[in-house]
């Protein structure tokens, strides 16, 4: 119904983005960087403004008829500032990792050091992996955290800080489930005469919400992706308190690294910013965290090994290493069942990113769907059945089944919580 046009024109596109469609609707989503946005935000992100070159910001743009451009990039920044109770935002980077390449560009020379968290720990690929432009172009110094508790060394940070001297320390990360202390990053930035960054992609929801410290105030800048636990369209943003170095990130983001923002996306966001402004978000996130615990704790219950003893977020980390399997094939096998996770590193992983020893889980997408506490603990249980019988044809069709029942029991958009 919704893509009546391309089922005439372009039967060809139109098959395979119902497939994708009836993907969703059937499999349980757990990719922890991954939500179901609402149809509103859907609808802004497929309007017409598509068609709009906006090069510039809201009254200083290159071209003309820019009006509705302007007032819904206002209203988009209006909007962001309030949920996040911060000074200044730029709501036009394409991606996180654009808004990432726009602090770097604004704080940092080519060559220049800077702190981040290892990937292997948590850390993101733009935080100084030698295959992204971060450690290409600069000088990455990594901190992980500690062996016994998997939590963040703040000491290894201070020595590392001292000895190097970074021009700027990230705080953040994309499989880290505890909360992060920003204020230690900001005494540690101080210390060394560090900018400290904070990239709450992964935890903006919770940030907005009021369930995680908020780093503004406390970090120089803060960047984030707006389609994780925000729940709004695929993009990126940058936030400051400081008036001068939100003028430097509005240079480093046009025209220094972007030509004209997708403003049909930035109406999306506009959207979903509105959206977490209301109470039900607030409900919506507590019960992202509180189904992540469960998840958390029913693999504990089961003898499975969690990264870090739970978790304080949305993000569950499980050691499948402890059980003699990896990552590669549990997830491989989980997708084969109708959940999709992913493979991902745990601290200290014998094995390389491509196998690991871990997967990485994640509620917000279920949560929205309308999933409780009792579905994550039968999900919990499903997953841990299929690990305890990786090679058991009956049992894992058994188990394909559940999920479907899972599945059928909560069709898209019908128990959502928006
Ligand atoms: C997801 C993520 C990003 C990148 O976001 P993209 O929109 O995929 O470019 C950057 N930093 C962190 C910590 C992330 O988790």
């Amino acid at each position: 119904m919704l893509k009546r046009y391309l089922y005439n024109t372009d039967p060809e596109v139109y098959e395979i983005l119902l497939k994708e469609d009836k993907r969703q609707e059937n499999s349980l989503e757990m990719i922890a960087s991954e939500n179901f946005v609402s149809q509103s935000v859907l609808e802004a992100y497929t309007s017409t403004l598509t068609n709009k070159y906006a090069e510039g910001y809201p009254n200083k743009r290159y071209y003309n008829g820019c009006e509705y451009a302007d007032a819904i990039e206002t209203l988009a920044i209006e909007r962001a500032k309030k949920l996040f109770n911060v000074n200044f935002v730029n709501v036009q980077p394409h991606s996180g990792a654009q808004a990432n390449a726009a602090v770097f560009l604004a704080f940092l020379n080519p060559g220049e050091t800077f702190l981040g968290m290892d990937l292997s720990h948590g850390g993101h690929l733009t935080h100084g992996s030698k295959v992204n432009y971060s450690g290409r172009l600069y000088q990455p110094i990594f901190y992980g955290v500690r062996k016994d508790t998997e939590t963040i060394d703040f000491d290894q940070i201070y020595q590392l800080a001292k000895e190097h001297k970074p021009k700027m320390i990230i705080a953040g990360f994309s499989a880290y489930p505890r909360i992060l202390d920003f204020n230690k990053f900001r005494e540690i930035a101080d210390e060394v005469g560090a900018k400290l960054m904070a990239d709450i992609a992964h935890i903006a929801g919770l940030v907005a919400a009021g369930y995680h410290p908020s780093p503004v105030g406390v970090a120089h800048v803060i960047t984030t992706t707006t389609h994780k636990t925000l729940r709004g369209p695929r993009g990126g943003m940058i936030m400051t308190h400081d008036e001068e170095i939100a003028k430097t990130i509005n240079s480093r983001v046009f025209p220094g690294i972007q030509g004209g923002p997708l403003m049909h996306v930035i109406a999306s966001k506009a959207v979903a910013f509105g959206e977490a402004l209301r109470p039900e978000y607030k409900t919506y996130i507590e019960k992202v965290i509180e189904n992540a615990k469960v998840l958390a704790e029913t693999f504990m219950q089961r003898g499975m090994r969690v990264v870090s003893g739970g978790t304080d977020n949305h993000i569950v980390l499980l050691d499948v290493g402890k059980k003699g399997l990896t990552g590669n094939v549990v997830a491989d096998e989980l997708h084969a069942i109708g959940i999709t996770a992913n493979k991902n590193t745990i601290p200290f992983d014998p094995h390389p990113p491509m196998i690991t020893s871990g997967i990485r889980f994640g509620s917000p997408a279920l949560t929205t769907r309308g999933l409780g506490k009792d579905e994550f603990k039968k999900i919990g249980n499903i997953i841990c059945d299929l690990i305890e019988n990786i090679n058991d044809e009956t049992i894992k069709s058994k188990l394909k089944k559940e999920v479907e029942e899972i599945t059928t029991q909560f069709p898209m958009n019908k128990f959502r919580l928006d």
